[in-house]
């Protein structure tokens, strides 16, 4: 089924403890757009400046990323992220953020993308969020993504949201913030009732935890030794759970659960190097060779 994503495209300075890198392609959006375009053919709409290099535009091109949603805006500037990891890289410190067109333009989708069936609305402004539902007609499955930025700033823009979506994906301290709950189960189900039914939570290298029409279930992250560039974890992960399920047209537990082990595979090999660096080359097979290592690892029989 058709899956779009709607959200940031960025160009990111990154420094970890492994290097550092300036200018390089970020942006949720586009995390999610090359991960997903592994399961499934992927739509993106966004906003870059007349800044933004064609050669990034060739990586979605190479996936065959319908990029029919893709504004470049005359005289824009593209949106720029910059952030910082250090000792254990659990947490991103941001070091500066330039909204540039993603402030100054709301989100538009062509006409030949309102019809999506999946959509993932990717870390954005919370009003941008909201104007994405309004332009779909009868989405299946709407996901979204926040952080503390928006819960923090711009709740009840958040909790508009939330009543529109079907799920959320955040990481663990965003829900607490979001769920008004410093003990994340109970927070899970605080944020459940405040409308989607699928609540997903990314716990960094301690896995996944979700709650879905009130049933639980958790993963833990695929064993790393090395972990470079934790940026984008987040956002691959989304992929790989919103890209299976897209493929398979099914949200139904059993689902949920074996995206979420996908999910987990895409955000594993992600990190492993700066940016986009290891999904430019991940292919099918390597993520299939992977989840059948990642499955084994959780099978208590074996
Ligand atoms: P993640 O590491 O998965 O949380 O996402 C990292 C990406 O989020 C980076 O590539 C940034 O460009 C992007 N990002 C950071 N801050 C924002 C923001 N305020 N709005 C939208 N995207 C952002």
């Amino acid at each position: 089924m058709t899956l779009l994503v709607v959200g940031s495209i960025a160009l990111d300075s990154v420094s970890t403890p492994f290097g550092d890198r300036a200018d390089i392609l970020g942006g949720a959006a586009s995390y999610f757009s090359v991960g997903a375009s592994l399961f499934t053919k992927v739509r993106l709409a966004g906003v870059i400046g007349e800044d933004f290099p064609d050669e990034h535009l060739e990586l979605f091109r190479s996936r065959n990323i319908d990029l029919q949603g893709l504004r470049k805006i005359e005289g824009g500037k593209t949106f720029r992220w910059s952030g910082k990891y250090v000792d254990r890289m659990d947490v991103a410190e941001t070091l500066d953020t330039q909204l540039n067109v993603l402030g100054e333009c709301k989100p538009e989708l062509p006409d030949a993308f309102r019809d999506s069936e999946f959509v993932l609305l990717a870390n954005d402004h919370p009003a941008n969020q909201l104007s994405v539902t309004e332009q779909l007609n009868k989405p299946k499955f709407i996901m979204m993504d926040t952080m503390n930025l928006w819960i923090d700033n711009f709740r009840d823009d958040v909790l508009r949201v939330l009543k529109a979506v079907d799920a959320l994906v955040c990481n663990d301290e965003e829900a607490r913030a979001l769920g008004e709950n410093a003990n994340l189960i109970a927070a899970m189900k605080n944020i459940s009732a405040m409308g989607p039914k699928t609540v997903l939570i990314k716990k960094g290298e301690h896995g996944a935890i979700v709650l879905h029409h009130e049933k639980f279930f958790a993963l833990p992250a695929f064993p790393l030794e090395e972990v470079k560039d934790p940026t984008g974890a987040g956002d691959t992960f989304a992929s790989g759970v919103m890209g299976f399920l897209a493929r398979e047209g099914n949200t139904n537990f059993a689902t949920i659960k074996k995206a979420m082990s996908y999910g987990t595979v895409v955000a594993s090999f992600n990190v492993e190097d700066f940016g986009l660096d290891r999904l430019r080359t991940l292919t099918r097979d390597d993520i299939d060779s992977r989840h059948a290592i990642y499955s084994n690892f959780l099978d208590v029989n074996a």
